[in-house]
């Protein structure tokens, strides 16, 4: 079985669309990113008008059907915290932007909030910190605080499988971080002041990385970066902006692997997020 029909089947989409490979093959760290984004340019461009007209003829579900189908915890809204209300010393602290490794080093011996007494280790995120793309997930799960890397396990697979198809190297070609760094404990939804004390050390992560393109996967990155309470199902399909940077929201890989049929639309939101890019670099 070829690469592309092996991500077909990851993808539960079947060998209706064909993806190339090869849009960043030429993706050496040193080169200056707008360097990157100028050679890229005319290769990407070809490139996307293939996967637009080679997405998945997967039907979409019946608009009914689909909210059915829809757990309650995707589409239900989180309280929207003020991006301003952290802490006066919480923002002194984050006035100063360390380095990269004594930013990892800070995250590791955070005590901010109570979930650094639950958990094994934190995770700081995994991939370029030079990538284009950044891609924001919401809180490491049972397998990521074990192993210390976002997006392992079924879920990750997924999302690696998401990238390929798409032509992009997770540990090359995008940065992965999560809005909290912590697990919390049993899986259960992150709390106001847990993603209020964290989310410095993502804005300091963005703030290294300088993505030219972020995908905000899952409910909880997407209303907590956009500081919105709509769902994902009226977020997605549009670009937003975070300070400044385009935010394409979409569907998180665990969310997929319990929802088959909204990975057409995750698919739909890869394609958008390629446009973007393009035309960002462009
Ligand atoms: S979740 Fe964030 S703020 Fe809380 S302890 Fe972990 S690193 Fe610190």
């Amino acid at each position: 079985m070829n690469r592309s029909r092996f991500i077909q089947q990851a993808m539960g989409l079947g060998p209706i669309w064909e993806s190339r490979e090869g849009w960043f093959t030429d993706h050496p760290a040193e080169i200056t990113r707008h360097a990157l984004i100028q050679a890229s340019h005319d290769k990407a461009m070809a490139e996307l008008h293939h996967l637009e007209t080679a997405a998945p003829a997967i039907p979409e579900p019946a608009a009914q059907a689909s909210a059915a189908s829809l757990p309650s915890q995707q589409d239900s809204q989180l309280p929207v915290l003020p991006a301003t209300a952290l802490p006066d010393a919480e923002v002194d602290a984050l006035d100063h932007l360390p380095d990269w490794e004594q930013l990892e080093q800070n995250v590791a011996n955070c005590e901010r909030c109570t979930l650094c007494r639950t958990r094994t280790q934190t995770v700081f995120g995994r991939g370029n910190p030079q990538a284009r793309w950044m891609l924001i997930g919401e809180a490491p799960g049972e397998h990521e605080d074990r192993q210390g890397e976002p997006f392992v396990g079924k879920a990750g697979q997924l999302l690696d499988n998401m990238l390929a198809a798409a032509g992009l190297d997770r540990d090359r070609d995008v940065y992965i971080a999560n809005v909290l760094k912590c697990r919390p404990p049993g899986n259960r939804n992150p709390v106001p002041e847990e993603i209020l004390a964290c989310q410095g050390y993502l804005q300091q992560q963005i703030q290294h990385v300088q993505p030219v393109l972020i995908v905000a996967l899952g409910r909880f990155a997407v209303q907590t970066l956009l500081q919105s309470e709509q769902t994902i199902g009226k977020l997605r399909g549009q670009v937003h902006q975070y300070q400044g940077i385009p935010l394409i929201a979409t569907y998180h890989p665990a969310y997929l692997l319990r929802n088959l049929p909204d990975k057409a639309k995750a698919w739909q939101d890869m394609v958008l997020a390629k446009k973007t890019y393009v035309q960002q670099a462009g």
